[in-house]
């Protein structure tokens, strides 16, 4: 997925050696690089994407499963998150293959993507899955699939009788049980600097996933102006608001990775609104000045971590 993957396993029964839990993790995480991945000609989402609208496409069930909660969180956000935005992510130079074409598009260039963006034109189906477009579309999973990959490596260390993990690909993770310490797992937010590693926050979780979307590691600058990868599907441009970063904690790491995208895109206002409506924990981190300041929703209150290394 263009990315790292770390996985950490406490008493890992004898049986099962060091290899063998990384080959099966690669494995797991391998079949959603197969069947999601923009960057791959063959992949579900890139023959779903050339095949003409009007009829259903077989698909694998995980491929259905992820678009399925897409188009939830699609709904529940107002739009805000699209997975059919990928025409708007290209034309801003942040899809598969267009990395050097970072400029700002022409009115006439945005409204003609804009014309190819919107999920309500999409549908899935469980039996014999499947996906359908009414119109033409093409779906881009990035904002969400590295999180259905983390959640199919736990899956697959769970069911080697493994209780007590955590595992994390290009920073979303999802955790089980206790660390080695036995205390629950404590993850760091990282502060939205360009140096990898340095954290603003930490959380202490156990049977949560925690996914974070920001602006600060994949934008562009033109004459003094940030334009992130993140796209307001109701602007068609890259989000202006001041929100540097938003971590979301949920039960399963495919909901939290959409949902800090889609709260990235909402802004701090609308977004902690959401969350507050739907009882999610979410932790924003929005420019102020030269500095940042640190927000969170009601329900993350018990994750905040207190000064002894123990959470409220
Ligand atoms: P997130 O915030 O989680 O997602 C941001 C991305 O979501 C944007 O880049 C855009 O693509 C999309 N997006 C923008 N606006 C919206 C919106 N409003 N609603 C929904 N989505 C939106 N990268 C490589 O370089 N090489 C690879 O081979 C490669 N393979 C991949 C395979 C898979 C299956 C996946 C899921 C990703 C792959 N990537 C690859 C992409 C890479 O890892 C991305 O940078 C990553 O998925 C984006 O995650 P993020 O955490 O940086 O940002």
């Amino acid at each position: 997925m263009g990315t790292t993957f770390n996985v950490t396993v406490v008493e890992p029964p004898a049986a099962l050696d060091r290899e063998a839990t990384a080959a099966g993790v690669a494995t797991a995480l391998g079949e959603v690089d197969r069947r999601m991945s923009t960057y791959r000609a063959d992949s579900d989402v890139s023959r779903f994407n050339r095949a003409a609208p009007g009829a259903w496409f077989a698909v694998s069930a995980g491929t259905v499963e992820v678009v399925a909660k897409a188009l939830e969180v699609h709904a529940l956000s107002d739009g805000a998150f699209d997975i059919t935005v990928g025409p708007l992510v290209d034309l801003w130079g942040f899809g598969a293959g267009s990395r050097e074409a970072a400029r700002v598009p022409g009115e006439q260039e945005l409204a003609a993507a804009a014309a190819r963006i919107g999920s309500k034109e999409l549908a899935v189906r469980f039996d014999e899955p499947a996906l359908i477009k009414y119109a033409p579309r093409e779906i881009d999973l990035s904002a969400i699939a590295k999180g259905y990959g983390v959640d199919r490596a736990a899956l697959w260390l769970q069911g080697q009788g493994i209780t007590d993990y955590l595992v994390e690909v290009g920073g979303e993770v999802r955790t089980a049980g206790r660390n080695p310490e036995r205390h629950a797992w404590r993850i760091g937010i990282e502060a939205p600097v360009l140096q990898r590693g340095a954290a603003i926050a930490a959380v202490a979780v156990s049977g949560k996933s925690v996914a974070t979307s920001g602006d600060y590691r994949n934008y562009f600058e033109v004459d003094g102006k940030r334009y992130s990868h993140t796209i307001d599907p109701a602007t068609a441009r890259p989000i202006t608001h001041g929100l540097a970063s938003v971590t979301v904690i949920a039960d399963d790491c495919m909901s939290a990775d959409a949902f800090a995208t889609a709260i990235d895109v909402l802004g701090p206002e609308r977004g902690l609104a959401l969350a507050e409506r739907l009882g999610l924990p979410v932790y924003l981190v929005v420019r102020s000045g030269e500095g940042f300041e640190a927000r969170h929703s009601s329900a993350f209150e018990p994750y905040v971590e207190d000064d002894s290394g123990g959470s409220r």
